[in-house]
């Protein structure tokens, strides 16, 4: 069980509260469409199933959607829970490849999705600076934030150089 306290004690202290209503996976956009059960992996962290939880594909299936938390009788912080498990799993040397490919993003372009030329163009023609006012547009905060991505390791875990 010492990965249940690990959890825990990272900030998923409501993971006990979960009685496995299941509403959460009732609720579950991604549950619908894909092998992913909320219900399921907060579970198998409950009962301290590691490599069960950490190793998985599903892990990476939440959308942060939220639905689960507003409906979750029992204020379990599914989302919180979820997420910090992702850490853990990183941590542990995995990461889903679309994960990735947008932490990849956030080091090239100071973005998470590709801003392109026809994206230009359409600000332009509502009156708008073709750059937005985020990284995008400002070539000193993009290389500020590739400073800071390589400083705490977040360019090798992208593997990028
Ligand atoms: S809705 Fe809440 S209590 Fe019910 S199974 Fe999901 S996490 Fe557990
Ligand atoms: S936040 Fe994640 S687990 Fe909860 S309903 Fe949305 S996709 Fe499902």
């Amino acid at each position: 069980m010492a990965f249940a306290e690990a959890v825990k004690k990272a900030g998923g202290d409501t993971l006990d509260l979960c009685y496995q209503c299941g509403t959460c996976t009732a609720s579950c956009p991604s549950g619908r469409r894909t092998s992913f059960r909320t219900r399921q992996i907060i579970r198998k962290a409950q009962l301290g199933l590691k490599d069960e939880v950490l190793k998985s594909e599903e892990l990476w299936m939440c959308t942060t959607c939220y639905s689960c938390v507003e409906r979750c009788p029992r204020e379990v912080e599914i989302v919180d829970i979820i997420l910090l498990m992702r850490n853990m799993s990183v941590q542990a040397g995995n990461m889903a490849e679309a994960h990735k490919k947008i932490g990849a993003n956030l080091l090239k372009i100071g973005a998470t999705v590709p801003f392109g030329e026809d994206m230009k163009k359409l600000r332009s023609n509502m009156g708008l600076p073709a750059n937005p006012p985020t990284t995008v547009g400002n070539q000193k905060a993009q290389d500020d934030l590739v400073k800071i991505m390589k400083k705490t390791g977040f360019d090798k875990l992208m593997g990028g150089n």
